[in-house]
């Protein structure tokens, strides 16, 4: 690397948590810094970094003369997460994030190791779920921004969850759950009014015994040690440039910046780094289907369902008529592959297509497609909305129930 790009160019460290939500819009935010003149430090864990470098391996050529223009920008890192090989990650969250509470020492040998072909770091940009970052940034002596993979409203409710778990609102009762009727407004800023469904699940009642609960309560204290803060979602969507205010820490800039896969999209760049295979076959299919007519049904990367629930949606994709496409991961059933009703693939051969990934974003962008059958996990509404696709919601956790009602009601 030149003696030049030292000595000129800002640094930024770009830090996702270890989920394929996560690694999207940071990969997508450190392409669109790059290209403004940031040289990029990118540290997924180990784990994401694996799964990213086998799953691109396939799509070496598009992928390589993207790398071509960037490799002088880019460095790319990676640190261990301390769980054995075998062990779930996203499937067991609890211990995640646990494990992602101890990355800060390994980061920070990483980020001082010396290296005088890299600019002097400016920034670190730190996933909103990652608060070892933020003795990593203090002991850097560098400002900590604070990217929010979700919208502003659960942004504003996870960073204030110690004012609702002191006003009674956390944990969330079962039968406030039940009637939804309560509206919880003491949450600062031009936010919506939100109900006990729209609360992150992890905060329900019955969780609170498990380290999920106990982690996200403790990541929401961290939320607030910034210098800057951003968000994935765009000023229109929920209250205006006031919304993203109230994530303001000490008068901070809080700023709307998406949808951040939009940009690299409509230029033709890559704006997917997906951790599984994308299926090559699902455009050609779409090609063939008739305007608007086909039902996309994808629920992300990690939701899972019950076999019972995936044998009544089969039945359903059959009764409907419509040509459909279905991503049905490797573990959808509840960790395994799912077993399809007895006939289902030759009765409905003529207007189905399953794989295990897509490149959504085409996908939903294909003038074939009617609508989104989706979990609503904030990226996947992001990009129905970003392409006008309507949704039908299907949440399993998190977030998705407020992402649903918003995507319906407002
Ligand atoms: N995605 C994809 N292909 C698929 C299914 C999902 O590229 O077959 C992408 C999708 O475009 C989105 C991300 O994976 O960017 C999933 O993020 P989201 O927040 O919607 O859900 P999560 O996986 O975090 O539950």
């Amino acid at each position: 690397m030149s003696g030049k790009l030292t000595e000129t160019h800002l640094h930024a460290v770009v830090v996702p948590f270890p989920a394929q939500g996560h690694v999207n819009p940071l990969m997508n935010f450190a392409e669109l810094l790059a290209m403004r003149g940031f040289f990029i430090t990118f540290v997924p864990t180990e784990w994401i970094d694996q799964r990213l470098v086998k799953a691109a391996s396939t799509d070496l050529v598009a992928r390589d003369n993207q790398a071509k223009e960037r490799v002088s920008k880019f460095r790319f890192l990676s640190i261990p997460d301390g769980l054995p090989p075998d062990h779930g990650r996203t499937a067991q969250l609890g211990d995640l994030f646990l494990s992602t509470k101890c990355l800060g020492p390994a980061l920070e040998s990483l980020l001082t190791a010396p290296d005088t072909s890299v600019p002097p770091i400016t920034c670190i940009v730190s996933d909103s779920f990652l608060s070892c970052t933020a003795e990593v940034a203090k002991n850097l002596g560098v400002p900590r921004v604070v990217f929010w993979t979700s919208c502003t409203t659960l942004a504003i409710m996870q960073a204030n969850a110690h004012s609702l778990l002191s006003e009674g609102h956390i944990p969330v009762k079962e039968e406030d759950l039940k009637s939804n009727e309560k509206l919880i407004t003491c949450l600062p800023r031009k936010i919506p009014p939100i109900r006990p469904t729209d609360i992150v699940s992890f905060y329900r009642e019955k969780h609170v015994s498990e380290s999920i609960y106990s982690c996200f309560l403790y990541e929401s204290r961290i939320h607030n040690i910034a210098d800057y803060v951003l968000v994935n979602t765009f000023e229109e969507l929920e209250g205006g440039k006031e919304a993203q205010m109230g994530l303001s820490v000490n008068g901070c800039p809080a700023l709307a910046i998406g949808p951040l896969s939009l940009p690299n999209f409509l230029e033709g760049r890559n704006s997917m780094y997906s951790m599984w295979e994308e299926d090559k076959t699902c455009l050609q299919w779409l090609d063939a289907q008739p305007q608007g007519s086909v039902l996309y049904v994808s629920f992300g990367s990690i939701a899972v369902k019950s076999e019972i629930q995936l044998h009544e949606l089969a039945l359903g994709l059959e009764a409907c008529g419509y040509p459909f496409l279905w991503v049905l991961r490797s573990d959808i059933a509840e960790g395994k592959p799912m077993e399809l009703p007895e006939g289902f693939k030759d009765r409905t051969k003529d207007r189905a297509l399953i794989v295990s990934w897509t490149e959504q974003l085409k996908v939903l962008s294909h003038p074939s497609l009617g609508g989104f059958l989706t979990h609503n996990g904030w990226n996947s509404t992001l990009e129905a909305i970003s392409m006008g696709v309507p949704m039908i919601g299907w949440p399993y956790f998190h977030d998705q129930f407020l992402d649903c009602r918003f995507a319906k009601d407002i």
